[in-house]
């Protein structure tokens, strides 16, 4: 709740509009949510007569533009990071949901349509100075409990090294490129989505299979910006800024992590929609073990249950006490999908 502390997790709903595929084909039909954004509130409809009341920290209705589903799901993450803390920005929902939409867009032909990724760069680069910072970025797919460099394909089975002593993760194996504007930056996102596109089409599966996780390392040197005001002391302050320029810097890192998670949809183990059984099984492997450690978050248990998998293992310092969690869950109007809906509403309620 917003008790005032930030919350280690908060859980906001998003519903794409109608295509145009159910505008026609579910022309006579209601959709199977309705929402009530000032409660946030949403309810599902059951049959013609009755529905189900959920809660959400936040409910964002098919006419919330990009620029509000930033500042609501990843804008307070963003500013964490941005003083130190680890931060993560997911989002969960069956495919063609908008989860991509929200995360990945790169808005070049209209910047309105820009999505969380973009717009958190901005924010970083315009806060952060190449001169007593450093920001740089990795890009990886994790599919069938095995990751590879979106940057550098030919790195795959990269491992998850872990800090014994401070529980910080890293990833060795990874391309992380130092990124000074954004116009690199989207170049790199293109770059990744290609590879991505092209080691899916290699192995004949969907993007939808696979998480794709983007990592943004900030590292800011505090040296210079010591809280002082120095205005009040005069001919001092001459004497005070020298001692603070012989000061080592401080250093601060942190990151932030951007997870576009793999479809959510119940996948048939008779593989009739093209999915392996082992697929499935670690799709939902992982998407089981990161509902877990959710709720560990939102109940603030001291324990996150982060060994059962690898994306769970990859967040685990993102988990950590002051670490920040946002979890967007996706979903359409269609009534056909109201199964699909009801199981992604589910993952997105917590006990707190
Ligand atoms: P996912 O990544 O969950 O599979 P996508 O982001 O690819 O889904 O979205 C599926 C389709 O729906 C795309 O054509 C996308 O442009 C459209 N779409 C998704 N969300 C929205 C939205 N909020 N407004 C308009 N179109 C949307
Ligand atoms: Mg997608």
């Amino acid at each position: 709740g917003d008790s005032g502390v930030p919350g280690r997790v908060r859980v906001a709903v998003r519903l794409r509009p109608r295509n145009a595929e159910e505008m026609i084909a579910d022309a006579d039909f209601a959709d199977c949510v309705e929402l009530l954004p000032e409660l946030k509130r949403l309810k599902l409809r059951k049959n013609n007569w009755d529905s189900e009341t959920y809660e959400f920290d936040e409910v964002l209705t098919e006419f919330a533009s990009q620029k509000r589903v930033y500042e609501v799901v990843a804008k307070p993450v963003v500013e964490s990071v941005l003083e130190g803390y680890n931060g993560t920005v997911m989002a969960y929902g069956q495919t063609g949901t908008g989860k991509t939409f929200t995360l990945g867009r790169l808005g070049e032909e209209d910047t309105a349509a820009r999505g969380i990724m973009v717009r958190a760069m901005e924010d970083i680069l315009a806060d952060t100075s190449p001169e007593t910072d450093s920001v740089s970025v990795s890009y990886l797919q994790l599919y069938m409990e095995s990751i590879q460099d979106l940057l550098i394909p030919a790195n795959d089975n990269i491992n998850i090294v872990e800090d014994p002593k401070t529980g910080d993760v890293s990833l060795p194996g990874a391309t992380n490129v130092e990124i000074r504007d954004q116009k690199s930056f989207m170049e790199l996102l293109r770059v990744g989505e290609a590879h991505r596109f092209a080691a899916n089409t290699k192995l004949n599966t969907e993007s939808s299979r696979s998480h794709a996780i983007l990592i943004v390392h900030v590292k800011r040197s505090m040296k210079g910006r010591i809280d002082v005001d120095h205005s009040f002391h005069g001919e001092n302050s001459m004497a005070t800024n020298l001692v603070s320029s012989f000061r080592p810097p401080i250093v601060r890192k942190s990151k932030l992590v951007v997870v576009d998670l793999a479809g959510s949809e119940r996948i048939d183990k008779s593989g009739s929609e093209g999915h392996t059984l082992e697929e499935a099984k670690s799709i939902n492997l992982s998407l089981s073990a990161l509902g877990k450690c959710i709720n560990a978050l939102a109940e603030n248990s001291p324990h996150v249950p982060v060994r059962d998998s690898k994306l769970t293992r990859l967040l685990r310092d993102s988990f950590g006490g002051s670490a920040r969690t946002s979890l967007v869950i996706t979903i359409g109007p269609s009534p056909r999908h109201r199964g699909e809906t009801s199981s992604t509403i589910m993952f997105g309620q917590r006990n707190e």
